[in-house]
């Protein structure tokens, strides 16, 4: 993939739509979507770690090399099974007389990454009237940001977006929907906090309607009293939406931060035994000094990582691409000099 690419060219891809029109910010237009991810991830925090780079340095391969290695991968947050299987195939293929000298793991490792996961994640058709998507995930881990970048990357592309503020246990979070709702044109349905979740999701679909938008983007509660709670309120409002509209929500999104790690991990288990996922958004991969999560949830939970968070900022949304992650991540340019 080239620096070429134009990002919002990459959110059209997504989501199955035209470019048409659209025309993206002169600054995005001119940094493309894989120098963005590289300069998001080569912030201080994000180089390779020092036992990456050491291992990437020139030299013979021995098994220290790929016990190294597996340990490295299992550091970096890509899982137990991932960094097992990466080992095995990198191993192989230097049995195979492919790769001979460590400084070559570096290229072997970003292609078997790329190779594990899913090369392009599946797209998020907007083919309803209007398309549903419900965001999830623990309080803090950029829900209520991840659906105003949502929507200001459809209004980009020429959609009309209701949001629902489902999270009614934070006045903040309906506030802070608000301002997101506005920046992009976006119709917020919201009611008073304290309010029925499923009431609000249901509005917002009905609004949807009335109002032919293109898609409604329904934020949740992350925390209540109890995690059981919690995931009970999910279900209803999942319950709700499918009233509404029986093949709704097309899309259940879980928000996960990646500087929570393997923790992370075990958010999804739980909220993909509430609700059905159909993909993950991970959020803050700036901030992650890890940032493997994406690979560990890809192989462990067979959930596409559909999109990834790289700040705070509207356009710090991207749709995910394995290999410019891979590349990002594993790439010994991004080592400390
Ligand atoms: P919610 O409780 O899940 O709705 O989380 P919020 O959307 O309120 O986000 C919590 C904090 O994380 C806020 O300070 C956001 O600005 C920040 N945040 C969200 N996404 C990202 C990201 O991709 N990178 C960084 N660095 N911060 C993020």
């Amino acid at each position: 993939m080239s620096d070429e690419v134009d990002e919002l060219g990459r959110w059209a891809e997504l989501f199955d739509l035209p470019l048409g029109e659209a025309v993206p910010e002169p600054e995005v237009r001119r940094r493309g979507i894989f120098s963005r991810l590289k300069e998001s991830l080569t912030k201080p925090s994000q180089t390779i770690s020092p036992q990456l780079a050491g291992i990437f340095a020139p030299g013979l391969i021995t098994q220290e090399t790929w016990d190294d290695l597996e340990e490295a991968l299992i550091g970096a947050d890509c899982g137990m099974d991932a960094s097992l299987a990466l080992v095995e195939e990198l191993r192989s293929e230097a049995m195979q007389g492919r790769i001979v000298n460590r400084n070559e793991i570096a290229k072997g490792l970003v292609a078997a990454v790329t190779r594990q996961m899913t090369p392009a994640p599946p797209k998020i058709s907007l083919h309803a009237d209007p398309t549903v998507i419900l965001v999830v995930g623990v309080n803090g881990s950029g829900k209520t940001t991840t659906v105003g970048k949502l929507a200001h990357r459809l209004h980009q592309l020429d959609q009309k977006v209701v949001i629902g503020a489902a999270d009614t246990f934070r006045a903040a979070a309906i506030d802070q929907l608000a301002i997101w709702a506005d920046r992009s044109d976006a119709h917020l349905v919201r009611q008073a906090p304290g309010a029925d979740p499923g009431a609000v999701a249901f509005d917002a679909v009905s609004s949807g309607v009335s109002r032919q938008a293109d898609v409604v983007l329904i934020d949740t509660a992350g925390r209540l009293q109890t995690q059981h709670n919690l995931m009970e309120e999910l279900r209803k409002v999942h319950a709700v939406l499918s009233k509404a509209n029986p093949d709704a929500p097309h899309e259940t999104l879980l928000v996960l931060d990646a500087t929570t790690g393997q923790n992370g991990l075990s958010q999804a288990r739980l909220f993909g035994q509430a609700v059905p996922l159909t993909g993950v958004i991970v959020t803050k991969l700036d901030g992650s000094a890890k940032g493997g999560i994406a690979v560990a949830i890809n192989r462990e939970l067979g959930i596409p990582v559909k999109m990834i968070g790289v700040g705070e900022q509207l356009d710090d949304l991207q749709p995910f691409n394995a290999q410019a992650y891979a590349q990002a991540l594993f790439s010994p340019d991004h080592s400390p000099s």
